[in-house]
């Protein structure tokens, strides 16, 4: 048959871009079509990226890449509208190489790994549009682009278009996303000076930084997430909520980040800063049962496009690297055998399970299904904490024995023992 290539990768976000490395570095023939002006344009996330999976790609990128802040300390907060209970960890170990992971700019470190990409070898085309997969006897070949004269043919395609995967979605892998599995997201970036961001999140050097990652009865009921990450002069805040739960509670994305931005807790952090960027993006957020077969004949699908993101630890381009690197390894086996068929490339998602990238998502797989039946779990569990907290925090003549008492009547009354056991039964029977 036709072959321009031996590769085509779409989309050069993370999960495109490492595939790009892997494929170049061992001598192949590959193209990444991106849409975008660069990679990296027009890409957001919150965004914190982890070093493991970016280093055993390209050891010391930390030393190289345009990188923001290393973090050393992460905070939970759980929120009402008046309080916020917080736990959280600082580790004088992630303030030493090689580091945990690093706040980042996606505009910045796309196109800085883009370059590593096209310095390895591989052909990166940027403004251009894939716009269906080329099939022939059932089997993908190639792809067609917005580019006169545009179809383009390899052994095999690599689809990393992100959340929508429109060429996922072309060749049957996945179904239409339904708005109880995907999350949308506001982010704005606030500008403040260096020393604004280390005197307000505790920390003395400009590289050093902080995670708050927030949530709780605050939202409602809402099944959503905020965070705030330092930048080297700016802090990023955003939040990301299930689509349905927003169409329930009737409220718009961008007023539940005005929400976020005016409470008590969170306004010091960033009053005075001027708005940088607002951006909006979607996350897929089904978990295990929403990741789709990720091979067919001559096509692999990685990253969001995969619908590969971790919601409960906000891990989505550590995977996205991951599932590229297997995509790409996968290639390398499938072109030692000189069979692209479905069968050899059924080896992609047999890694991907034998990794945390599957086993993660499993462990999680009945989440989505319990935080819809059990809602309260977001909202009334931690209203107890932040009210029980506060009791024993307010010093109002009342004996300990019975702020400690009336703490446990709370408990019986508000749940109930037999319901309080019921649900830690569930939960302990769901996360395993
Ligand atoms: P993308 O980064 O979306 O890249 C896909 C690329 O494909 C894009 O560049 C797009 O332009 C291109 N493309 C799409 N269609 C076509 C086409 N037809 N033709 C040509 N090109 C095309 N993850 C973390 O690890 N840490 C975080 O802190 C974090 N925070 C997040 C916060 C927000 C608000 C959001 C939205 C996500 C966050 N994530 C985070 C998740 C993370 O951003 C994604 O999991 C990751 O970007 C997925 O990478 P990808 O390469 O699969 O997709």
């Amino acid at each position: 048959g036709k072959k321009d290539f031996d590769v085509i990768i779409v989309g050069a976000g993370p999960a495109g871009l490492a595939a790009g490395y892997v494929l170049a570095k061992a001598g192949v023939d590959t193209i990444i079509i991106e849409r975008g002006k660069f990679p990296g344009a027009k890409n957001v996330m919150g965004g914190i990226l982890y070093r493991k999976p970016m280093d055993d790609l390209i050891p010391e990128f930390y030393k190289e890449a345009p990188l923001e802040r290393h973090i050393i300390e992460q905070r939970m907060w759980l929120l009402d509208e008046a309080a916020h209970f917080g736990s959280g960890i600082r580790n004088q170990k992630w303030n030493q190489e090689p580091y945990n992971c690093f706040s980042v700019f996606r505009a910045h470190f796309d196109k800085w790994f883009s370059k590593q990409v096209v310095d390895a070898g591989a052909l990166l085309i940027n403004e251009t549009v894939v716009t269906e997969p080329i099939v022939e006897n059932g089997k993908v070949v190639g792809v067609r682009t917005d580019r006169p004269e545009g179809d383009l043919y390899a052994d095999c395609v690599i689809a990393a278009d992100g959340v929508q995967s429109f060429l996922a979605k072309s060749l049957g892998l996945r179904k239409k996303i339904t708005p109880e599995k995907v999350a949308v997201a506001t982010k704005e970036i606030i500008g403040l000076s260096e020393k604004e961001v280390n005197d307000r999140f505790g920390v003395t050097n400009p590289d050093e930084g902080v995670t708050i990652e927030l949530t709780g009865p605050f939202f409602e009921g809402i099944e959503a997430m905020a965070w705030i990450y330092t930048n080297k002069t700016s802090v990023s805040i955003g939040v990301g909520a299930i689509i349905k739960d927003l169409i329930e509670h009737r409220m718009n994305p961008n007023d539940l980040l005005e929400k976020v931005k005016a409470h008590p807790s969170v306004l010091p952090l960033i009053e005075g800063g001027e708005t940088k960027e607002y951006l909006a993006h979607m996350i897929p957020e089904g978990g295990y049962f929403a990741v789709p077969k990720l091979y067919t004949d001559g096509f692999m699908v990685a990253g969001d496009a995969a619908m590969l993101v971790d919601s409960v630890h906000r891990e989505g381009s550590n995977l996205a690297i991951e599932s590229g690197k297997a995509a790409a390894k996968t290639y390398l086996e499938a072109k030692e055998a000189g069979d692209f068929s479905e069968k050899m490339l059924s080896r992609y998602q047999d890694k991907l399970e034998e990794m945390y990238v599957l086993k993660d998502l499993k462990y999680y797989r009945n989440l989505p299904e319990l935080l819809e039946e059990k809602r309260y779990l977001l909202t009334d569990y931690p209203q107890f904490i932040i009210d029980a907290m506060t009791e024993i925090y307010n010093v109002d003549g009342t004996p300990k024995p019975d702020k400690f008492r009336k703490i446990k009547d709370e408990l019986k009354q508000r749940f109930g023992y037999i319901n309080l056991a019921k649900d830690l039964y569930t939960i302990w029977r769901k996360l395993r």
